[in-house]
Parts: C-alpha cells; sequence; structure tokens
C-alpha cells in the first residue's frame, strides 16, 4: 500500500462524490457529506486535543457516527481504540486500563457507564452519540436495540467518580473543517487496538497499522474482482467494532466507492425492509446469518437475487449452509480464515467454480502459510499432516499492546505469526482449519479434536447443535465431555446417543458426560465459547 487510510478516504470522497457513502435507516451521506463530516469531526477532536499517537475509544454500534469517527480519529494520527458496547460495565472498563484513552465517543446507551469509571481511569471527555439522530423521524421506532446490562456493578465503580466533560456528538461536528497545515499519520503508523474475541483468555489489543489494514483491504479486493468502482452496495451487518467487520465492510467499502449500508444490529426485519429499497450486492457475514437469511430467501420473504458475493469467516461454515444459501438465492457463498493479529483475513477460497467448500481456501496475494510442529515451530510437519498453521504478510500485526510475553509467544522473530489453529494442507494447497491447539482434548494420551466429535454428535437427527470439551480428571487426563441443544420435542438417551457416535468415532472419542442444554453460549458475532461451555460443565458436575 501507498495511502494511509485517511488518505485513501480522501481519494473516494473526490472520486465518488456525490455517489452514496453510506445509509442508515433509509438517510443516505455521500461520499462528499461524508468527507466534509471527518474533517469537522477532526477539528472537534483535536480542541479537546486529540493528537498524534493518542488514543480514542469508540464505543458504539455500528452508525454513521462511527465511521465518521473512525477515519476523524485516523486523520488526525491519532489511534482509534473499537469496544463492543453490549461489553459489560467491568469488561469495558479493563479495556480502559490497557488502552488508557482519554477521549471516549460512545453510544449515549453506555455514557453513564463510562462516566462511572473510577477516578485512576484516564477518560476526561466522553462524546456522546444518540443514534436515533442519525435516523429519519418515522423510523425511530424500529430501533430496539439491546441495552447492556452495564450496571451491574454500578456501586462499586462510582466509589469516587470524576468530573468529566461531556460533548453531544452534534457539538463536535458544529466546527469548520481542520486545517490542512495539520499534518496525517504516515503509513507505519498505528492505526487501531483492536481487541481480540477473548475466545481463549481475556481479550488482547492487538496494534494493527495503516500499512496492515490498507494491505488487507486491498488484498480483499484483490481476492473479489468481480466487484465494481462505485456501484458496489455492501451490507453491514457485522459490528464494525470487530477486525471482520471493520476491514471487510468498512474499509472495503470505503477503498472501493461502494454504498455500505449500516445495521446496528443483525435483525431479519431490518434487512428485509433495507433490501426492498437498497438491494445488496455484497454480504460478508457468518453461518448463523447466512443460514438464516438463506431460509428466508427460499421462503420468498427477501429477494437476495442480487448478492453476487457472499463471504464468510470467524468460524468454520458448514456445507449445508453453503447449498442452502446457493440455492436460495443463485449467488456464491464462500469460506475465508482471518484473526484479529491479521487484519483479519489471511486465506480465502478462490470466487469461482474452483473454490472448495469445508476448506477455508489458499492464502491471500503476498501471503506465506507454513504448518509447523506446535512443540517446534522450526519443524514443518510433512505435506498433509496436521499441524499449527503460521502466516506471513504485510496484514501481520505489530504486537499485543502492552503484552510483550503474549506478543513474543505468537510473533515470531522473522516475521511468522502463530494462529494458534491446527490446520491441514492438501496437495494442492487448500486448508482446512481442524481447531484451536488450546481446545484439543488429551484423553488417556490420544489426542482428540472437539469439532470432530460435534460434527459426529450433529450428525444425529434430535441434535440441534454440539460443543465438545475436555474435562479434567483425577488421573491428569481429560475426559470427552458434551454439551447437547435438543431439536423441539426430542429426549436425550445418551446410551443410543453413544452407541450412534461410535458408529462414526473411534471409542476414546465419544463423550464419556453428555448434558442437555438450551441453548450454546456464544460471542456476539456468534462462535460457541467452548470455554464457558466447559465452566458449564464443571459446575454442573
Ligand atoms: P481470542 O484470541 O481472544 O481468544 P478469537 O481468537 O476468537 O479470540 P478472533 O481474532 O476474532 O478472536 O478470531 C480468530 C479465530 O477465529 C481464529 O484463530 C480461528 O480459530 C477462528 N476462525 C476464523 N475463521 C475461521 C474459519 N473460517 N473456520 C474456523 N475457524 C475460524
Ligand atoms: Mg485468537
Amino acid at each position: 500500500p501507498t495511502q494511509t487510510l485517511p488518505e485513501m478516504m480522501a481519494a473516494s470522497v473526490r472520486s465518488f462524490g456525490r455517489r452514496p457513502a453510506l445509509e442508515f435507516f433509509g438517510a443516505v451521506t455521500s461520499y462528499r457529506e461524508l468527507g466534509d463530516q471527518i474533517e469537522r469531526a477532526a477539528e472537534g477532536l483535536r480542541r479537546l486535543g486529540v493528537g498524534a499517537g493518542d488514543r480514542v475509544a469508540l464505543v458504539l454500534p455500528n452508525c454513521p457516527a462511527h465511521v465518521v469517527a473512525f477515519y476523524a480519529i485516523l486523520r488526525l494520527g491519532a489511534i482509534v481504540v473499537e469496544h463492543n458496547p453490549l461489553y459489560t460495565a467491568r469488561e469495558l472498563r479493563h479495556q480502559f486500563e490497557d488502552h488508557g484513552a482519554r477521549v471516549a465517543i460512545v453510544w449515549d446507551k453506555v455514557a453513564d457507564t463510562v462516566a462511572g469509571f473510577p477516578a485512576d481511569l484516564t477518560v476526561e471527555h466522553i462524546v456522546s452519540v444518540d443514534l436515533t439522530a442519525a435516523m429519519p423521524l418515522s423510523k425511530r421506532l424500529l430501533l430496539r436495540l439491546p441495552v447492556p446490562k452495564a450496571r451491574e456493578s454500578r456501586g462499586k465503580l462510582t466509589a469516587t467518580p470524576k468530573a468529566h466533560h461531556l460533548t453531544p456528538w452534534k457539538k463536535l461536528v458544529d466546527h469548520r473543517r481542520l486545517s490542512r497545515r495539520i499534518p496525517g499519520p504516515t503509513l507505519h503508523d498505528t492505526a487501531l487496538l483492536q481487541y481480540t474475541s477473548g475466545t481463549t483468555g481475556v481479550p488482547k489489543g492487538a496494534i494493527l497499522t495503516h500499512a496492515n489494514l490498507r494491505a488487507n483491504a486491498m488484498q480483499g479486493r484483490a481476492w473479489v474482482p468481480g466487484l465494481v468502482d462505485g456501484e458496489e452496495t455492501f451490507y453491514g451487518v457485522l459490528p464494525l467494532f470487530h477486525a471482520y467487520g471493520m476491514t471487510l465492510c468498512l474499509t472495503f467499502a470505503m477503498s472501493i466507492g461502494a454504498k455500505l449500508v449500516l445495521f446496528p444490529t443483525f435483525d431479519l426485519g431490518l434487512v428485509t425492509a433495507a433490501a426492498r429499497t437498497s438491494p445488496p450486492t455484497f454480504l460478508p457475514a457468518v453461518p448463523p446469518i447466512y443460514d438464516q437469511l438463506a431460509r428466508a430467501a427460499a421462503r420468498g420473504t427477501i429477494d437476495l437475487s442480487t448478492v453476487r458475493f457472499a463471504i464468510s469467516g470467524a468460524m468454520s461454515l458448514p456445507v449445508a449452509t453453503v447449498q442452502r444459501w446457493e440455492e436460495a438465492t443463485g449467488g456464491l457463498l464462500v469460506e475465508g480464515y482471518g484473526m484479529t493479529e491479521s487484519s483479519p483475513v489471511a486465506l480465502g477460497n478462490p470466487m469461482g467454480p474452483t473454490r472448495r467448500p469445508g476448506t477455508v481456501g489458499v492464502p491471500f496475494p503476498s501471503t506465506e502459510i507454513r504448518v509447523v510442529d506446535p512443540s517446534d515451530t522450526d519443524v514443518d510437519v510433512p505435506a498433509g499432516e496436521r499441524g499449527e498453521l503460521l502466516i506471513r504478510g504485510p496484514q501481520v500485526f505489530q504486537g499485543y499492546w502492552g503484552r510483550r510475553g503474549e506478543t513474543a509467544d505468537v510473533l515470531l522473530a522473522d516475521g511468522w505469526l502463530r494462529t494458534g489453529d491446527i490446520a491441514e494442507v492438501s496437495a494442492d494447497g487448500f486448508v482446512t482449519i481442524v481447531d484451536r491447539l488450546k481446545e484439543l482434548i488429551i484423553t488417556g494420551g490420544f489426542n482428540v479434536s472437539p469439532s470432530e466429535v460435534e460434527d459426529a454428535l450433529e450428525a444425529h437427527p434430535d441434535i440441534v447443535a454440539a460443543a465438545v470439551v475436555g474435562l479434567p480428571r483425577s488421573n491428569g487426563g481429560e475426559e470427552v465431555a458434551a454439551a447437547v441443544v435438543l431439536r423441539e420435542g426430542a429426549e436425550l438417551d445418551a446410551g443410543a446417543l453413544r452407541d450412534f457416535c461410535r458408529t462414526r468415532l473411534t471409542p476414546y472419542k465419544v463423550p464419556k458426560r453428555i448434558v442437555v442444554v438450551d441453548d450454546l453460549p456464544r460471542s456476539l458475532i456468534g462462535k460457541v465459547l467452548r470455554r464457558q461451555v466447559r465452566e458449564r460443565l464443571l459446575e454442573g458436575r
């Protein structure tokens, strides 16, 4: 890449001027208007003292102000720190302690929470965003977002509250444009602190530069050559505060002059209504969303025949979902793979007949991979065998904020990133993700891959979903345990289910314990949180 993110945005404002950049509940913002708001917000932030290298926290659902704030912060050479606005007060406070931002731009529903942080936290200025202000009057009733349970530990948090300066968003953008003389960032400056999903532990802040993020948007462009500059409509149903939505919806859309339709949350009704007036052409999402949309399309309640490219990532994509989607819409659904630490995309299936469902495809342009022995990353496993996946490329991050040890664990001296995922590469180079290394179960000296056991359980007609984990045994090993969600009306016959598993799995892989649950715990983006499943099963033992 040669341009930083704000330079790329300025170029798009020049090229796509009057074309729509954003749409939110039917309200459209053109590229020119967006560029103007970014420059004004940048001036507003400058007056709050924001400058190069400062962290500015965003605690926002998808909305136009999120996009304006993102680019305004970057224009000043400052660093965007994204947060999940549905996180609890405790989770948010940990992240604020970690990054130490002085200015926070937040959804008005969480302003109290941030204002209630203890006085030793660094936040001084809170800019609060009213989501409904950006919506046409007639649509305001449509917005039914869950308000976070942010007050659970409020009593403790407000022990020594501090006086904050509160600015409404409207006032922040009510300035003249930032002077052109204020220098912007350079390519190798940090643009974003992006927290990981926290699936395996506490979320860690991944340091991503302008070069990292631009590289990934450009690699994405090469991945989907069929897109036409200035003509596409992207649907932003994924949260922009997660690496996946941030690159594949936001920076990607802005770099090709697409219209980005923003949804504060995924809701079938909202998407159905939007599709009538702004038909989507490009849709990045996750398997549970594709399942819901494909069912609605098959019923004929939504027309998705305009979606030429649908991209799935963040978790494995069932082949059945691909078939369902492609039959219902006539478009392609292909799977990619990535992680926050690689901006995020590193591998993808070809966008055409050579893609291979069930795999995550091949390395992105200028991306190299290796499959190594997890106990000695210098040793590559023999071709076709399983090992830990390493990746190297221009999208690989700089390290975790304030966590040198953990950075050294995953970022090897020669630029290789340890993914922590086990992979297998076919003779012609297609990669299959097997499981996370940390989630492998060791029982009686054998390795059991939880997803293999889950697949076996889910093949049973009475099982809707399954999560498999290892529980500690007194002899130091682990036993295979499963939490299953049953189809309505079905009853668990553990013995029969184990017999069924034995037809597909060697005996040591068959779960010793099977527990019925109403639902599996999932992250906001829909990943099953095996760590929480394990905790629940341990409690119930
Ligand atoms: P944490 O690192 O905090 O434990 P996380 O790894 O879930 O959380 P992300 O960076 O959002 O945080 O997710 C990256 C991980 O998601 C990958 O390491 C991989 O395990 C999983 N993943 C991504 N794409 C796929 C895919 N197509 N198939 C299977 N797993 C995937
Ligand atoms: Mg991770």
